[in-house]
């Protein structure tokens, strides 16, 4: 009888955990729905690296939904994995390394979004022998990556010297373009290997880092660092990331000229580059290219737009009080600008966007801005567009009705035109090359995802 009673206690507790965890599974299923629903599931692809999950092999554990610090991106539909928010994805890789069996790999876009990526060898060569890509202008986002890249593509050029005549007069063994983090790798490699080398930079060291906002939070995998060693911190802010390769450049007297934009590029009949900047000319045997993705800013073309007020990048927003501020985007660059402006003292902030929501931010910035707009602090206009920007005044389109708004300032997101205008001049060729298999890969898993997520919505088991 003891054992009877036993057995139907024992019964009951793992029913109750059976129909606990059941619960749990249903509820995160139709999180990750209203997620597909809120994100576009479909319209909306990633737009360079993303993670492709082989669902055959997904034991559906959803260890990779809940480490992406961008939110959202991957969610559990009919117990699989999905990409629910692909284009939130810039490519931390932490989904592939927490899945316990390896179903997820870091692919490349699809080849509609590969169209305008330059064409790259796996050791980052471009169709011209010797000349380089290496960061983020290659498609790939992120400070380690970009430390990786700078690292071994300048191994790559070292073997190649090897053997050959070193040394040829008024001739650099590499010349590197850029000095973000990529460039700062690779300059730093190059003296390791005691080449003869330059870095030309068009503005400061330090890259798109040095243009984040004040304190940003920077997040960063562990990584090999030229002249240093393992660099192990994951968090640090800006500042701190800039005086770290502060320090290491100034150990290793880093040869760089800043105020030097590379204007063209060349290869002479004898293999030598011939790199212009608009006060110089240097000639090397190798190139890299380490420019970054963020370009231009991209400009409104709106009346007004030159007045010195209209600014496209924020860094020191608590030096703005007591101001009527116009921030003009949608994205996160906007939000959060639009957000840091209205807790300094005094400020009236705008937030003009041409849509009717807010449809690609990070979930983190989506609730706040909520938050701002429900307690007045930032004024959000959907579905308008500037028209023009005067002295002290600006002009909203609102859903075709003009508004005169006064206004001190004005802050434009409105994304960048990347510097493929100058790939293509210097004849690098752009193309889809080893990405279309990676891209019908991503395609047939999408329908996969699709049905996946029509069947879980009309409830087939
Ligand atoms: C707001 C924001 C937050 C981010 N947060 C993170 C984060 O927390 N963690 C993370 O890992 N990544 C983050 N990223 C991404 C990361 O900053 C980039 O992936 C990384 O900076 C790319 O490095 P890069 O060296 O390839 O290019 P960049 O850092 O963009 O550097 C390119 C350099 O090339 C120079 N240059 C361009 N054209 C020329 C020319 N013609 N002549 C001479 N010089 C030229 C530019 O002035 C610039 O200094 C963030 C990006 C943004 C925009």
């Amino acid at each position: 009888m003891d054992t009877l009673i036993t057995f139907a206690i024992a019964a009951l507790v793992t029913l109750f955990f059976v129909r606990g965890h059941l619960k749990s599974l249903k509820e995160r299923e139709a999180r990750a729905r209203e997620a597909a629903e809120k994100g576009k599931l479909f319209s909306e692809g990633p737009k360079a690296q993303h993670p492709h999950i082989d669902t055959g092999n997904c034991i559906g554990c959803g260890g990779c939904t809940s480490v992406c610090p961008e939110g959202d991106v991957l969610a559990m539909i009919g117990g699989k994995a999905v990409i629910v928010n692909g284009y939130k994805c810039i490519g931390h890789s932490l989904c592939a390394e927490a899945c316990p069996v390896g179903a997820i790999t870091m692919v490349m876009a699809t080849p509609s979004m590969s169209a305008d990526m330059p064409r790259l060898t796996p050791e980052h060569e471009t169709s011209i022998p010797n000349l380089f890509i290496v960061g983020e202008l290659g498609g790939l986002a992120l400070i380690k990556n970009a430390v990786n890249q700078g690292r071994d593509c300048v191994d790559t050029i070292a073997n190649r010297l090897v053997g050959s005549a070193r040394s040829v007069p008024d001739v650099y063994d590499v010349l590197i373009v850029g000095a973000g983090p990529a460039g700062i790798s690779a300059s730093l490699r190059a003296i390791e290997h005691k080449l003869n080398y330059i870095t030309l930079e068009r503005d400061e060291i330090g890259g798109t880092v040095a243009k984040y906002p004040r304190q940003k939070l920077v997040m960063t995998s562990p990584v090999e660092f030229p002249m240093y060693g393992k660099f192990k911190k994951t968090e640090l802010s800006k500042e701190n990331l800039l005086a770290f390769w502060d320090m290491v450049l100034n150990r290793a007297d880093f040869n760089v000229a800043t105020g030097e934009k590379v204007e063209d590029i060349q290869r002479g009949e004898d293999g030598i580059f011939t790199v212009t900047t608009i006060n110089n000319h240097y000639r090397s045997r190798a190139v890299v290219l380490a420019l970054g993705r963020t370009g231009t800013p991209r400009k409104l073309g709106v009346k007004g737009e030159e007045l010195p007020k209209v600014m496209y990048r924020l860094i020191e927003a608590d030096h703005y009080i007591n101001k009527k501020i116009l921030v003009v985007g949608g994205g996160d660059s906007a939000v959060e600008a639009a957000m840091g402006l209205a807790h300094q003292s005094g400020n009236q902030v705008t937030l003009s966007y041409r849509q009717e929501r807010f449809a690609r931010i990070k979930e983190r910035n989506a609730k706040r801005i909520e938050d701002c707009m429900r307690s007045g602090k930032v004024s959000v206009v959907f579905n308008s567009s500037p028209v023009e920007f005067k002295p002290e005044s600006i002009v909203l389109d609102v859903r075709g009705k003009v508004q005169e708004i006064p206004n001190d300032f004005v802050w434009i997101f409105a994304g960048g035109t990347p510097p493929n205008d100058f790939l293509k001049k210097i004849g690098v060729q752009l193309g889809m090359k080893d990405m279309t298999l990676e891209g019908s890969n991503e395609a047939k898993q999408a329908a996969q995802s699709r049905q996946q997520f029509v069947e879980a919505r009309a409830g087939v088991p």
